[in-house]
């Protein structure tokens, strides 16, 4: 701890030798990965690359690229590396599309783990006189130790109150006097909820200064929202199973993108449909490189994550690259009537209208020959009770706006308050009934 750094040697370092530490750490990685993985002497073997080709970060380039579906093929641990008995434990993602993906940590990893998550934290400026709320699950899920670990390693106290039970959350964040709030940005906006339902007033009634919020997409719209009805300053915080779980990057306190810990990851941006590697600052699918990973190491890892990356110094004095937040995974994108369309885009859409809550549910299905797209929307309880608004004008404007925006129509459909479903992890906004149909 340095003021505001973490560790301000290795934040504030030279991209030069940001870079020579990376070459040097890469090839001790490949090394490793060739002589002690199966999976990847493999992959190497087929195009008879070895080791010693890869003499600077561009032959990075070289090496094939490794995919969701080599996990899953190779499930549980076909992938783990280490030995056995060098895996002291095991998460698996939430399982958003599809099969598990299991995470499998050596005593190395978890403490890289714990030491980035300390670091991303302390970035947020958590410190140990802070009280941190953990809402995301404890369990196979990274999100709850994730967060557990890292304020551990600051000395916060802890508050590890897991997910469920959201009322009696509220009231352990009023009586323990809580500072930090750890979670789902859909679930912030859940308790954010549930607190004006308990008559409860974040900006008076707790000592709540800041959110840590990830693992799924937020529009500057909701994070809008959760700031000024909780009075805090929100960081977003970025992560996968595959890599370690949260702590890859995050926010520092300019707000303008998230920092990704360079020291253990190299990160490329790649076309999703060619693979082409694409120049710095272009938007496309986030591919890691894990330096330092023992259990599963990763090379080349495809997120099927969108975002864009940005070398030029931030203002907080930090010299690691920043990530934009992620816009949508490929994998969630849909195809309406041939259009792409991300729920991140519906998500802005809708945030633009006061009269409506932050829940909205995505309908697509084909009963003939044409998709249906409908959008599902709630009024605030406040909205609902104004009887001079026009449902019909404010319809109509959800619909401009989301055309406005996707260049498709929907069809939108204004219901009940609270008919929704609320979600105390990652958000499903989406319906898609065409499955099987197509
Ligand atoms: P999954 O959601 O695939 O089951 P994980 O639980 O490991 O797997 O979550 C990792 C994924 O969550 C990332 O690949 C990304 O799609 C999403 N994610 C994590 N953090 C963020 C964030 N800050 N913003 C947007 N998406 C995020
Ligand atoms: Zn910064």
């Amino acid at each position: 701890m340095d003021g505001k750094y973490w560790n301000r040697k290795i934040e504030t370092m030279p991209r030069q030798d940001i870079k020579n530490y990376q070459l040097q750490k890469l090839k001790e990685q490949v090394n490793y990965c060739y002589e002690k993985s199966n999976f990847y002497r493999k992959k190497f073997d087929a195009i008879n690359l070895k080791p010693k080709d890869i003499q600077t970060i561009e032959d990075l380039q070289k090496i094939p690229f490794t995919v969701k579906s080599d996990l899953k093929d190779n499930y549980p641990l076909g992938m783990v590396t280490a030995s056995p008995s060098e895996i002291v434990e095991v998460h698996a993602s939430s399982g958003t599309t599809g099969n598990p993906i299991i995470g499998a940590y050596t005593q190395n990893d978890i403490e890289i783990w714990q030491e980035l998550m300390a670091r991303s934290i302390y970035t947020t400026g958590g410190r140990p006189q802070d009280v941190i709320h953990i809402a995301y699950g404890y369990g196979l899920f990274t999100g709850g130790f994730g967060f557990h670990y890292g304020a551990q390693k600051i000395g916060a106290k802890i508050v590890p109150a897991s997910s469920g039970m959201t009322q009696r959350q509220i009231k352990l964040m009023k009586d323990l006097e809580v500072t930090m709030l750890a979670c789902t940005p859909s679930f912030a906006v859940y308790l954010s909820e549930a607190m004006t339902q308990e008559g409860v007033d974040p900006k008076k009634d707790l000592k709540l200064k800041r959110g840590m919020f990830g693992a799924e997409p937020w529009s500057s719209k909701i994070r809008e929202r959760i700031e000024q009805e909780m009075g805090i300053e929100t960081f977003d915080i970025y992560g996968l199973t595959e890599l370690c779980g949260p702590g890859v990057s995050i926010e520092c306190e300019e707000h303008t993108g998230l920092h990704v810990w360079e020291d253990h990851f190299i990160v490329e941006t790649i076309d999703p449909d060619t693979g082409e590697v694409l120049a710095e600052g272009k938007e496309g699918e986030l591919v890691f490189t894990a330096l330092t990973k023992t259990g599963i190491p990763m090379l080349r890892y495809r997120t099927r994550d969108i975002s864009k990356i940005d070398i030029n110094p931030c203002r907080c004095g930090r010299t690691h690259a920043r990530m934009t937040h992620i816009t949508g995974r490929t994998d969630d994108m849909l195809i309406i009537r041939g259009v792409n369309v991300f729920p991140s885009q519906i998500e802005y859409a809708v945030m633009d209208f006061s009269e409506l809550s932050a829940q909205y549910l995505i309908v697509v299905d084909r009963p003939g020959a044409l998709d249906t797209f409908t959008v599902k929307v709630e009024m605030t309880e406040k909205a609902a009770q104004n009887s001079q608004l026009d449902r019909k004008t404010l319809k109509s404007d959800i619909q401009k706006r989301i055309h406005i925006i996707t260049g498709i129509s929907a069809d939108v459909e204004i219901v009940q308050y609270g008919e929704l479903p609320r979600t105390e992890g990652k958000a499903k906004r989406v319906l898609d009934l065409r499955k099987g149909k197509m």
